[in-house]
């Protein structure tokens, strides 16, 4: 099922989409009093989800006219960092030798984390903020994020599935410059505005595992990106295991799952986003999220 977070008649909530993806189902009105994304996932017991779930696919529908609701990226302000991973497809690694400060030779043996402040999300159709003042080499990336449904603590990776609560869309905007400048992914990909994502979450139990989804960007309609998140160099698995052995995954976690080749800065002269483009990250199964630079 898709889950997301709206706001309505000035109101921030969650709700279900269902199949015919016109209305809204507030869970409020489910029963379940929710009022974030971030309490659902950690507090919602099975019985809730399923009830949920029974509503994705109950028809007739009462609700809110999706047209009428105010997007809001599914986890608006994550309790924590973003968990990104940096070279996970092997193409993207391959271009960053050519254009990057930061870059690794050949094929990692290691997944290469850093972390993504978001102090707030921006919506399908909301814009990425540009700074051109600080550095006018924005960059987009279109990557699966995983969501984690419960604390995973030293999880193998055959248990590793059963801690995802679900997937959604994120472009890992990135300023260039300021990446190139300090030799550290941190404050370029943390700028204010600068990760899209949504439009919402797509529960765990209608993706297969390990997910082969294709995914694609577009910048202005033309094709950027367009790769396979099997082509992954390290699997979600292999991520939750690795990093839960050490640091507790809380609920509510997401993990940006790295990006496959052909971002503006690996062009061939460079195509950093510009104001007014408009950038679309799609992905199987998944959406598409659209957002303008403003
Ligand atoms: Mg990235």
């Amino acid at each position: 099922m898709k889950l997301l977070t709206y706001q309505y008649n000035g109101k921030e909530a969650v709700g279900v989409l269902p199949a015919t993806g016109d209305v809204i189902i507030p869970v409020a009105a489910l029963g379940l009093e929710y009022d974030s994304m971030s309490e659902l996932i950690q507090h919602a017991t099975e019985e809730e989800l399923a009830k949920l779930r029974t509503a994705a696919f109950a028809l007739p529908i009462d609700g809110i006219p999706y047209d009428a609701a105010t997007k809001v990226a599914p986890i608006p302000e994550p309790r924590q960092d973003v968990i990104c991973l940096g070279f996970n497809y092997l193409d993207h690694v391959s271009e960053s030798a050519t254009f990057q400060e930061i870059s690794i030779p050949g094929v990692p043996e290691y997944p290469v984390y850093f972390s993504k402040r978001v102090n707030r999300a921006v919506s399908d159709g909301g814009h990425i903020r540009s700074h051109p003042a600080l550095d006018e080499q924005l960059d987009y990336e279109v990557e699966l994020a995983v969501i984690i449904g419960r604390d995973a603590r030293n999880v193998s990776v055959d248990q590793a599935e059963d801690y995802i609560f679900g997937y959604t869309i994120l472009n890992d905007i990135s300023a260039r410059a300021l990446q190139a400048r300090h030799k550290q992914f941190y404050f370029g990909k943390s700028l204010d505005d600068s990760t899209p994502m949504g439009p919402w979450i797509v529960t765990a139990d209608e993706v297969d595992f390990p997910p082969k989804l294709a995914l694609q960007s577009f910048v202005n309609g033309e094709l950027r990106q367009n790769s396979n998140t099997e082509h992954m160099l390290f699997s979600p698995s292999r991520v939750i295991a690795e990093l839960s052995a050490g640091m507790t995954l809380k609920a509510g976690t997401i993990i940006a799952t790295g990006t496959p080749g052909g971002v503006g800065s690996a062009l061939d002269p460079p195509r950093y986003l510009r104001f007014g483009d408009v950038v679309e990250c799609v992905i199987e199964g998944i959406g598409r999220l659209r957002n303008t630079v403003g």
